[in-house]
């Protein structure tokens, strides 16, 4: 079996060393429940509150802004929306149901399956649509716009294919009417600098194990003004909104994966880091891109005239097939996606490549390869010449 080459690091992360360091030392010496009024409790709710504060300072909440910590991206998504939908039921339209909730046409499931629920519940559901390189349409935002509309919903970074939105222009237009926005910022926290303040959004979500920090741990981002809707019930933790004991460590990792796996830098310097880590990924990204197509002339990139995340490569290898090639790849040991984390493996069809107007060849045969951190050169040719391999062997077997 050759070497494991691992592509799918939009699905998950591997973990820092640092960040495991970390959290074994919180483990070891910060165990206590950080409810606990004791010396060693008071010590874990210190270092708990310290990663907490720290995780809202590198992603731009202000002072005002509050940061939850939540078991990861989907619990967040869920979070938020059914906050923002009972909000608007609660204090706006107390006799406006059904409400109007308006979501993008790329969002992640963890959105779009909520979506489809509240709908089922009687709720009234529209989707933004996007352009054929996959960014959503702000000018149709108005138009959709209605005096009863809960909310509006918009990725920040798509994780099928990395394309950037304009959350922020989305976010200004939703301001005109006093509306909210919530923004799913899990693919892009940790790549790219994140700024909840300047991006105008009032809530925004991110999870730990997208930026090579711990499984199981996630925040909601959220403006003081809006008033969260427990999903959980129990004890005080959290103000009650998400209670349950914390996990310092998961905490402490997932501040620590943000923090580059050191300590405390200037918010300067993160971002000058950030910024070089990105551009090293992206780099790679393109030298992959370019041999691929070098050898696969009929290979399209997805969303390549756009701006991307720098990790993320959807590429439709017109005329094979998607989930063959996926199984043979699997085979020649290069780990990668038919979609998003969730679909792995199934041959579901991509509904954010539907929604791009994506052709029938497109759709039948992209698959996701994503890059990490600790992605190499040398893995990407070796990758790169492996999948190119498998592509002429199951072109000659047609
Ligand atoms: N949002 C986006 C954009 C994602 O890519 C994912 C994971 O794939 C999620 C939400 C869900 O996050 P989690 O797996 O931490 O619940």
């Amino acid at each position: 079996m050759s070497r494991p080459i691992y592509l799918d690091h939009n699905a998950t992360t591997p973990i820092f060393p640092e960040v495991v360091d970390a959290m074994r030392d919180c483990w070891e010496r910060r165990y206590a429940n950080p409810a606990s009024q004791h010396e060693f409790g008071r010590q874990a709710r210190r270092t708990l509150e310290a990663a907490r504060d720290r995780i809202g300072e590198l992603l731009g909440a202000g002072d005002d802004d509050c940061v939850l910590f939540t078991s990861g991206g989907t619990e967040s998504n869920n979070l938020a929306i059914r906050s923002l939908l009972q909000r608007s039921a609660a204090c706006h339209h107390p006799s406006a149901r059904p409400a109007h909730l308006i979501i993008s046409a790329v969002e992640h499931q963890s959105i779009t399956a909520l979506a489809d629920e509240l709908q089922h519940q009687g709720h009234d559901v529209e989707k933004i649509p996007v352009d054929a390189h996959g960014v959503i349409r702000a000018n149709a935002l108005p138009h959709l716009l209605r005096p009863n509309t809960a909310f509006v919903a918009a990725i920040l970074g798509q994780n099928e294919t990395g394309v950037l939105q304009p959350v922020a222009e989305l976010a200004a237009i939703c301001a005109t009417r006093g509306m909210p926005l919530h923004t799913d910022a899990t693919q892009v926290a940790g790549k790219l600098p994140v700024n909840f303040r300047d991006l105008g959004a009032t809530t925004m979500t991110v999870a730990a194990h997208k930026f090579h920090g711990p499984v199981g741990i996630g925040a909601l981002i959220y403006r003081d003004d809006i008033e969260l809707q427990p999903q959980l019930f129990g004890g005080f933790q959290q103000a009650g909104l998400r209670p349950g004991t914390e996990s310092v460590a998961l905490a402490v990792g997932m501040c620590r994966a943000l923090d580059f796996g050191s300590r405390l830098i200037e918010m300067r310097e993160h971002t000058m880091r950030l910024q070089e880590r990105a551009a090293q990924i992206c780099e790679l990204r393109d030298r992959f891109e370019r041999a691929i197509l070098l050898g696969w002339p009929d290979a399209r990139v997805i969303g390549a005239e756009v701006e991307r995340l720098p990790q993320t490569s959807n590429i439709a290898f017109v005329g094979l097939d998607r989930q063959a090639l996926f199984m043979a790849l699997d085979q020649a040991g290069v780990a990668c996606s038919t979609g998003s984390a969730c679909a792995s493996g199934s041959s579901e069809i991509s509904p954010v490549l539907i929604a791009m107007g994506c052709s029938e060849a497109v759709l039948e045969s992209a698959l996701r390869f994503s890059l990490g951190v600790t992605t190499t050169a040398a893995d990407i040719d070796e990758a790169a010449r492996r999948i190119l391999h498998c592509c002429t062997k199951l072109r000659q077997a047609k």
